[in-house]
């Protein structure tokens, strides 16, 4: 027992919650896991903790009895929030609940001027388009000091990419390891969820850089997307959907005009982005 709440798997049966697929709810009811989770989110008695679909509230309860001075949850399914008021009357001015739907939602605004950390089990349907916005922030550091989030393994080890892992290096590395640093710190097989999904997950832990290489998101996205459309091509062909003279791209970037998008690092595309604005200006 982490809390005197009753039993998750009692929750739900008592609110009717059954889990809905179209909301990716799978659920977690192991409060070993859920602790272990809160635990790597690091120090939570400071600053605001945010969670993204708390569901029933397993991971909120964790992270409310790990010390959580503040937690802020996302939820946009409405059945949710009866038990969630549950949980905040357990522990008063503590836990607030946002009615709505995660994507449209300013993490800065929350934050206002506090440090922030995100820790979730997203929905696999909303997980790379919330980190992706999350990383595409305009003004850097972000809001968010640190994101501690569940993925599907496939999604996590493209995230923590580098050229070496050739077939999952590609736009989202390449965006991740411009603005920050990832590790995946375990995973989660599907019999932990209930009901349990098809693949495994994995738990990633995301901290920002707080000086990325100095180049514009645009045209990183630009350039990266053109060489990864045509990934088994030569950049000097690949790159030649830019507009620009592409062998001229990659000499003032210098790179190997015969070298492959999936073996050009990070620091490789942050030169072309720039070489990219270089030559149109
Ligand atoms: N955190 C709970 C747990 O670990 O048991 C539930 C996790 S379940 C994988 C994902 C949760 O996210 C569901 O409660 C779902 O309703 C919610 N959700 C789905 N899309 C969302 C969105 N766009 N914004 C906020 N919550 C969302």
């Amino acid at each position: 027992m982490i809390d005197d709440l009753p039993p998750l798997r009692d929750v739900v049966r008592a609110h009717g919650l059954a889990p809905r697929k179209s909301l990716g709810q799978n659920f977690l009811f192991d409060l070993n896991l859920t602790a272990r989770i809160a635990r790597e989110a690091g120090d939570l008695t400071k600053g605001v903790t945010v969670e993204v679909g708390p569901g029933p509230g397993g991971l909120t309860r964790a992270l409310l009895a790990a010390g959580a001075r503040k937690v802020v949850a996302i939820e946009q399914d409405e059945r949710f929030l009866p038990a969630l008021a549950e949980i905040g009357a357990r522990y008063p001015g503590r836990l607030e609940v946002i009615h709505g739907n995660a994507l449209e939602i300013d993490l800065a605004q929350i934050a206002s001027g506090e440090a922030l950390q995100v820790v979730a089990n997203l929905p696999y349907n909303v997980g790379t388009p919330l980190l992706t916005n999350w990383l595409e922030q305009e003004s850097w550091p972000p809001a968010w000091t640190s994101l501690t989030l569940m993925f599907q393994r496939e999604v996590a080890e493209r995230i923590v990419a580098t050229p070496d892992e050739r077939a999952d290096y590609g736009r989202l590395a390449i965006l991740a390891g411009w603005r920050a640093t990832s590790r995946i710190l375990f995973d989660v097989p599907p019999a932990a969820f209930t009901p349990p999904p098809k693949v495994t997950s994995s738990i990633v832990r995301i901290e920002p850089r707080q000086s990325p290489a100095p180049c514009r998101l645009e045209s990183l996205t630009k350039v990266a997307q053109a060489a990864f459309n045509q990934r088994r091509k030569m950049l000097r062909q690949s790159l030649k959907s830019l507009g620009v003279d592409a062998s001229a791209l990659l000499e003032k970037a210098e790179i190997d005009p015969t070298a492959r998008a999936e073996a050009i690092p990070v620091d490789g595309f942050v030169a072309l982005a720039n070489a990219y604005d270089a030559l149109r200006s």
